[in-house]
């Protein structure tokens, strides 16, 4: 794929990039090995002034960042305005709180005195997407900065201006040279990343070819890695739900980042008995979305962020029609306009065990399925591969915490959409992939939990 800015609304071809060389590669990461061993003696008060700092930048320049993001990916301007600042609140987070989750802990043993001791890595290697270009990199960016490791960032090859932005505000921000390097390289450098004893450990989000890539070349060398892939999270609405709550939330669970988000609501499942009513109001609110140019403040749905992310939707919309779906809304590509649109969609009737059904639907599709009861509620819930988010509707306890104890996934929203918040750990289980970021636990991921005895 080439590294380059391609507008998602119009199809132009904005600014192109050339991959880095060897020699350019090789220097990067002998200044980030030589950045590591001065950075780690810095102390938390330091961090935590460079990254409050970081912050500071981000809500200064949200505006500026926000049409950066959108130009490059075509998520709607508010949305990538609200993900600026949603940055500078995880930058906020660690800097207030990364000094206590990193503090020793004692533990009484046999032992005079006995310890556990956190410390960083060294160069992390963070593979991220393009969904949330900026999100993405500061939630692993703010904790792996604090705990004193490096970073070194491998962004989506269709978003290197808000990579570049990214290496740009960390080093406005204070940190010392080499602390966080943007890497303009293809995705087939990246085994040869993990190869370099340089480099100690990865993240990565993304799809499940990619992370399965990262692992195995990471396994290769015994290295750590956090996989955070994809989703296809079931948006549960029971009989004592609160249905026109629970519409409203399930249409912004679908259509956040225009539908290409791994924590969207993608499988609505809906008790029978309020199936029609549900429904109908989907229906209405889907067809009230406002579709167009992201750069518009009142879009509420822009272009995908790609042309093969567009094929890729619509051959699936064909496989679940074929498969015996029935299209209420949508379904059709949008050929009146230039760019990569697809329209809100809804598809009823889909086969519960088909294999389209377990699919990863990454655009404004909502698959619709009908329950009789909470029994075959869950079991069609865990019915895929993946195990990220759930998010559940009822007003009965009982209910309430059968669904919390029986989704298989790595968090569980009752009566609220799945979101990520910095308080709380974020991740997968099955293959939506492992480890956390996020929260203590996130900050937990990239040390050497390192025990002390003295006697
Ligand atoms: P990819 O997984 O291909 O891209 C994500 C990142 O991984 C990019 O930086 C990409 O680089 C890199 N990458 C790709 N292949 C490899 C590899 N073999 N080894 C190491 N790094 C690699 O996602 P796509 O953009 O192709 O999207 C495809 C699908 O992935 C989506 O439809 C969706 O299902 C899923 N996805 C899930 C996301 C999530 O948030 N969990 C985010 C994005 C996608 P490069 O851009 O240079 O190829």
């Amino acid at each position: 794929m080439a590294i380059a800015t391609i507008n998602p609304a119009t199809g132009e071809t904005i600014k192109t990039f050339e991959a880095l060389n060897d020699t350019e590669i090789a220097a990067k990461l002998d200044l980030a090995g030589q950045a590591f061993e001065h950075y780690r003696k810095t102390s938390f008060r330091e961090r935590s002034q460079w990254l409050i700092k970081a912050a500071e930048i981000l809500e200064q320049e949200k505006a500026e960042f926000g049409k950066l993001m959108t130009l490059e990916m075509g998520k709607p301007l508010k949305a990538a305005i609200a993900e600026t600042e949603k940055c500078a609140a995880v930058c906020r987070y660690y800097a207030e709180n990364a000094a206590d989750f990193l503090a020793d802990v004692s533990v009484k043993t046999d032992a005079s005195q006995s310890f556990v001791r956190y410390q960083p890595l060294g160069v992390i290697l963070a593979v991220m997407p393009w969904n949330f270009p900026f999100w993405q990199v500061f939630r692993f960016a703010a904790p792996a900065l604090m705990a004193g490791n490096v970073g070194l960032l491998k962004h989506a090859s269709n978003v290197p201006q808000c990579a570049l932005a990214i290496e740009d505000i960390i080093r406005r921000a204070g940190f010392p040279q080499g602390a966080f390097q943007t890497l303009l390289i293809g995705a087939a450098k990246v085994a040869d990343l993990m190869a370099d004893e340089r480099v100690k450990a990865a993240t990565l989000t993304g799809s499940e070819p990619a992370g399965a890539s990262l692992a195995a070349a990471a396994g290769k060398q015994i290295k750590k890695t956090v996989l955070e892939l994809g989703g296809s999270d079931p948006f549960i609405v029971l009989e004592s739900a609160d249905i026109e709550t629970a519409v409203v939330t399930a249409t912004t669970a679908r259509m956040l980042n225009s539908g290409q988000s791994c924590i969207a609501a993608k499988r609505f499942i809906v008790a029978e008995a309020i199936a029609d009513k549900f429904e109908k109001l989907l229906l209405d609110k889907f067809l009230a979305l406002k579709v167009g140019d992201p750069m518009q403040l009142d879009t509420d749905l822009g272009p995908l962020a790609t042309p093969d992310i567009l094929e890729e939707l619509d051959q699936q919309v064909q496989t679940a029609v074929k498969s015996g779906g029935k299209v209420l809304t949508g379904g059709q590509l949008l050929a009146d306009r230039p760019g990569n649109f697809y329209p809100p969609t809804i598809i009823t009737d889909i086969p519960q065990d088909s294999v389209i059904a377990q699919e990863e639907f990454f655009g404004p599709v909502a698959l619709l399925f009908r329950v009789p009861d909470i029994d075959a509620a869950i079991k069609l819930a865990n019915a895929t591969p993946f195990g990220l988010g759930a998010s559940a509707w009822t007003t009965n306890n009982q209910e309430r915490d059968r669904l919390v104890t029986e989704i298989d996934a790595g968090a569980v929203f009752i009566n609220g959409m799945v979101k990520s918040d910095p308080r709380l750990p974020f991740g997968g289980i099955k293959r939506s992939g492992y480890g956390r970021e996020l929260s203590i636990q996130g900050i937990h991921e990239f040390v050497n939990v390192k025990t002390v005895w003295v006697k």
